[in-house]
Formats: C-alpha cells, sequence, structure tokens
C-alpha cells in the first residue's frame, strides 16, 4: 500500500476500526464472554472514540480493541496505524526518535509503539521454524561498553545463536537470531527446537553441542571445520546474515540486556523473512500486531 493509499484507508479512528473489526470478526460480532452474535453498538464520545458492543445475550461490553496490543492506549488509532506504516517501510528500523519526530510526540511514547510493534514482530516469528537446509552457527555481537573493569561476564558478551535456511538452489530463504545466556547443551537444544524443524539438515562448524543437540532433535549433521577451505562457501549466507544483523544493531540498537537485544533481533529477523515483501509489508506488519497480545507497558 502507498503512503496515499494509507492515508485514505485509515484516515479516521472509523476507518481503522471498521478495518479492526474485518480483521478480528469477520463473520462479524462474536461476544467473548457467551458466544453470541448480536451486539448493540455504543458510540462512545470520549477522545479516542471506539465503540462498545454491548451484547444483546449476557450485557457484556467489549470493543474490538479489547485483547489487542491497541487497548487502553493513550495513542489515537490512526496515530498507531501511522507508526506502523512508517517502521514497516524503513529498511534500517524506523528509531523512536524519527517516529517522535514524524508523528509529533513525545519520545518515550514513540519508543513505547516501537517496543510494541517490535513485539508483535517476536510473535509473529514465533510461528515459523526453518526447515530443510540449514547453516548454523553462533556469534558475538558486542556492543553498549559498561565502562573499564566490565568485560567476559557483561550481557553484550551474551551468544547469539543464529540460522539461515536455504532453498534448493543454495539461496537464502529464512532465517533467525537469539540471543541466548550461554551455549550449555541444555540451552542450546532447547532454543533450536523452538527455531527449527525436526528432521531438517544442519550445516555445523563440528561443536559437540550441535552434534548432540542434533541426535536429540532427530536433525542431521554435516560438519564442516572452520579451518576447512571450504568453510567460507559453507557458511556463507549465516555470515552474511550475521554481517546485516550488526549492521542494523549499530544503526539502531540503544538498549542494553538481553530481552531488548532480543526484540531488535525479532526486527531484523522479521524484515528479512518478509524481504520480498514489498509493498504489501506495512498491512502484513498492522495485520500482525491485530493478532498480537497486549504487553504490560502502557502507551
Ligand atoms: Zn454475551
Amino acid at each position: 500500500m502507498t503512503l496515499m493509499e494509507w492515508q485514505q484507508k485509515f484516515r479516521t479512528v472509523e476507518d481503522c476500526q471498521t478495518f479492526l473489526v474485518q480483521q478480528r470478526w469477520p463473520e462479524g460480532f462474536v461476544c467473548p464472554a457467551c458466544g453470541h452474535r448480536e451486539a448493540w453498538v455504543i458510540h462512545r464520545q470520549d477522545r479516542h472514540g471506539i465503540d462498545l458492543y454491548e451484547c444483546q445475550e449476557c450485557r457484556r461490553q467489549t470493543s474490538v480493541t479489547a485483547g489487542t496490543v491497541f487497548h487502553h492506549s493513550k495513542i489515537s488509532l490512526p496515530m498507531w496505524f501511522w507508526a506502523i506504516y512508517l517502521v514497516a517501510i524503513d529498511k534500517r528500523g524506523v528509531a523512536a526518535l524519527t517516529l517522535a519526530r514524524e508523528l509529533g510526540i513525545a519520545y518515550h511514547t514513540a519508543w513505547l509503539l516501537h517496543h510494541k510493534i517490535q513485539q508483535a514482530m517476536a510473535e509473529r516469528n514465533g510461528r515459523y521454524k526453518l526447515g530443510g537446509m540449514i547453516e548454523l552457527d553462533d556469534a558475538y555481537f558486542g556492543g553498549v561498553s559498561h565502562g573499564p573493569g566490565k568485560r567476559g561476564r557483561g550481557t553484550d558478551q551474551d551468544p547469539t545463536l543464529v540460522g539461515v535456511s536455504l532453498d534448493e538452489h543454495g539461496h537464502p530463504q529464512y532465517g533467525f537470531l537469539e540471543k541466548v545466556p550461554d551455549l550449555t547443551q541444555e540451552t542450546v537444544t532447547e532454543r533450536l527446537q523452538d527455531h527449527v524443524e525436526p528432521q531438517s539438515t544442519w550445516r555445523t562448524d563440528g561443536a559437540e553441542v550441535y552434534a548432540k543437540a542434533a541426535k536429540i532433535l532427530k536433525a542431521t549433521c554435516e560438519v564442516t571445520l572452520s579451518t576447512d577451505p571450504q568453510a567460507a562457501e559453507v557458511f556463507h549466507w549465516v555470515n552474511v546474515f550475521i554481517s546485516n544483523a550488526k549492521a542494523f544493531l549499530d544503526g539502531t540498537y540503544h538498549g542494553r540486556g538481553r530481552t531488548r537485544r532480543n526484540l531488535y533481533f525479532a526486527e531484523f529477523v522479521y524484515r528479512f523473512n518478509r524481504r520480498f515483501f514489498g509493498p504489501r509489508l506495512p498491512e502484513q506488519l498492522l495485520r500482525a500486531c491485530v493478532a498480537a497480545h497486549p504487553h504490560p507497558y502502557g502507551t
């Protein structure tokens, strides 16, 4: 969708609500309490103007934003939709400062919006696993220094698990990145179980931890030692993926700690896995936000 189309489609609160109703109740209203299909609609006159639906059976009141990231937000729906559009179209990842400037909102509010959108991306990423041939590796991303004397054990020294799946022509398909507390057998096996399909084939550098995880997860391991002259070719795409992720973080990353870092990874992975979506991406991201669960932070 172009900027003009977006602006026309989601100009008012009513426009945005219409879209949300179509997404959440495609067959029409369904009472979350009793499943009844008829409701009275109460148009509210407060500053957000979000309609209340009162079930004609059990009288439970709900709104189309209940249970979504948009619920109880201080930000109006059109503003939310704009934020999603801006995040979707900027390939480098829109920093909160840019979002604040473009939307004319406070930095803190923009930061929270960005955070929630990243959360929706992470949830969407969590629905998919990599399959087939996968280049697997671990990497260290470095990052913000916490001052002298803090080396080795700081959160920025935590390893990151990385994988890229290849199609039958050896071209990259999908990827994942996750910062983990350590590379123990337990952690690696558990995290890989979430990211890759069983029965997949892994290209690894011979680390024992992957061989064991492969056995547990019924995957096949193809080992190429890093000293092997073929290694650069075998691990080409996972290396490209890592260096692109580093560039992305350098441009946008200001947070600290594993959770925050993993949200930036989620944003990078979300974009990478949808790099051929083109103009469809803003609406896809909007749908991901509609489907996402509310987050404890308030906006
Ligand atoms: Zn009801």
